[in-house]
């Protein structure tokens, strides 16, 4: 809780020109992101409302983000993919499926007539236009879909979903607001994967969202999307609500940031793989970071940044299980002893070669057919080079999916096989990179000598000690994979 936090009130007509100070002790700012699994049903918003009821009373000013409703993203991506090969009962069929789903659960949802009847018409309009921008895309020929488009049509899911949410908070004694994104979060233009400026948002929030706040209402805020200084609507990439989340929380001076989604916290390995996996109650920004981008698919990885910067504490809960403590991230003081908190498993290609020499050639080729393939770029993970052999090594990013690997291995076998000689000899397989995280690994020899010894008769291709100071990765074979996530896990269990 902050001891005391200088708001400014802005009360002129033309924004900027008068202020009222307002000096408010023990304010307290809460931030709830809730994911698409904890927006998508009747069940989940009941237990939304609960959860904004409850934290009504424990803090002053309450901000909510929220995604759209589980899957209705893909839907949308889809359905821009659809026009752009002119499929028009393609991309029509989505926006009728999106439109049942919607108008089933505002049905559903205990709603005055007023709210229900403001919220359909919404929906109409919302997907008329989502139309609309497929109807032109289908209509001007081009080799690929213009970006622009693609995030215009990709923004509607958290528009439906946080005009509904707001509905509902209003049905029920609260002062909920939809807000859209594209007025507060300031971007850059890259379409797609857009950053934020923070100076810009910082502003807009200001103008926007402090007065709101001082006068008790919630905004309900569209994760996920933004706009360029000149209002063009962009998004920060898959996932990008968690990162929406953090830099308005870091733009408030929030206290803290709750992530809300059906998982109960961050946990020690995907329990999809090893089941013995545990929640980890605490960890560092650092190791959160690490987690993230080696995989842990539950949080953007660029979402931590902004709160270390400003210490705002992040808790990750479950939407069904709100009195469980969750995983909350903080600095850590560095008095316990170190130890290995969470492994986690990462698909990757490798490349070799009987020779040595520039790597930059070969770098280019991987991340364009990756490009091509899946539309992400890829992350040279370890290159490594003898006297006669290079290797490289290149992490596949999750949000390429499951099949991205056999892809990939196969676009890239065609086209070495077409490729200039100077590329010949370059032999391609799958790989997987087993990744353990615990705070200043580094320092700690044998916490490393632990982790090596754990890998018993398993071959490792390739090392490398994170510039985090508290990652270790191996790479090994995909079919030795699983049994070294189950080794090393066994460590992170161990305390
Ligand atoms: N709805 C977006 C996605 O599915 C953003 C988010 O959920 O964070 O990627
Ligand atoms: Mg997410």
């Amino acid at each position: 809780m902050a001891l005391c936090r200088i708001c400014y009130n802005d009360t002129s007509e033309n924004s900027g020109s008068r202020y009222i100070l307002r000096v408010a002790w023990f304010m307290s700012t809460l931030v709830m992101k809730f994911g698409g699994s904890s927006v998508g049903t009747t069940i989940a918003l009941t237990q939304l409302l609960s959860i904004v009821l409850h934290e009504r009373r424990h803090h002053d000013n309450l901000l909510l983000i929220v995604s759209a409703l589980d899957g209705v993203t893909d839907m949308l991506l889809e359905a821009a993919h659809l026009a752009q090969v002119n499929n028009q009962r393609g991309y029509r069929r989505i926006a009728a499926t999106l439109r049942t789903r919607h108008m089933s659960l505002v049905e559903q949802l205990p709603l005055g007539s007023q709210e229900r009847s403001t919220l359909q018409a919404d929906i109409d309009r919302l997907l008329f236009e989502m139309l609309d921008v497929c109807q032109s895309i289908a209509h001007t020929p081009s080799i690929a879909l213009p970006p622009e488009a693609s995030d215009v049509i990709a923004a509607v899911g958290e528009r439906l979903s946080a005009r509904i949410i707001a509905a509902l908070l209003r049905q029920n004694d609260l002062r909920g607001v939809a807000i859209d994104g594209t007025d507060v979060v300031i971007t850059s233009a890259v379409h797609g994967n857009a950053a934020p400026d923070i100076e810009l948002t910082r502003e807009r929030v200001r103008q926007h969202l402090l007065p709101m706040l001082a006068s008790n209402i919630i905004p309900v805020v569209t994760g996920f999307i933004g706009a360029t200084p000149r209002g063009k609507t962009t998004t920060m990439g898959r996932g990008g609500s968690d990162y929406s989340a953090s830099v308005l929380s870091l733009c408030l001076a929030a206290d803290e940031l709750w992530i809300w989604s059906d998982v109960d916290g961050m946990m020690t390995t995907d329990p999809r793989e090893i089941e013995e996996a545990r929640v980890i109650e605490e960890l560092s920004y650092n190791e959160v970071a690490e987690l993230a981008y080696f995989g842990a698919r539950i949080l953007h990885s660029r979402m931590i940044q902004p709160l270390k910067e400003r210490s705002i504490v992040l808790r990750i809960k479950n939407v069904y299980k709100p009195q469980q403590p969750g995983t909350v991230i903080r600095h850590t003081t560095g008095d316990s002893p170190p130890r290995l908190k969470a492994v986690t498993m990462i698909q990757g290609i490798g490349l070799m070669a009987e020779r040595s020499g520039a790597l930059a050639d070969i770098t280019r080729l991987v991340d364009e057919t990756l490009f091509q393939t899946s539309g992400s770029h890829a992350d040279v993970m370890l290159s490594s080079q003898s006297s006669a052999r290079s290797f490289l090594c290149f992490i596949v990013p999750t949000s390429a999916g499951l099949e991205a690997v056999d892809m990939i291995r196969n676009a890239l076998r065609q086209r070495l096989l077409n490729a200039d000689p100077a590329l010949a000899g370059w032999t391609v397989q799958p790989l997987s990179v087993v990744t353990a995280i615990g705070e200043n690994l580094d320092t700690f020899p044998a916490l490393t000598g632990q982790v090596f010894a754990a890998l018993h008769g398993i071959r490792i291709l390739g090392l490398a000690q994170g510039p985090s100071r508290c990652s270790l990765s191996v790479v090994v074979d995909p079919q030795d994979a699983e049994a070294t996530l189950r080794q090393m896990h066994a460590l992170a269990l161990s305390r």
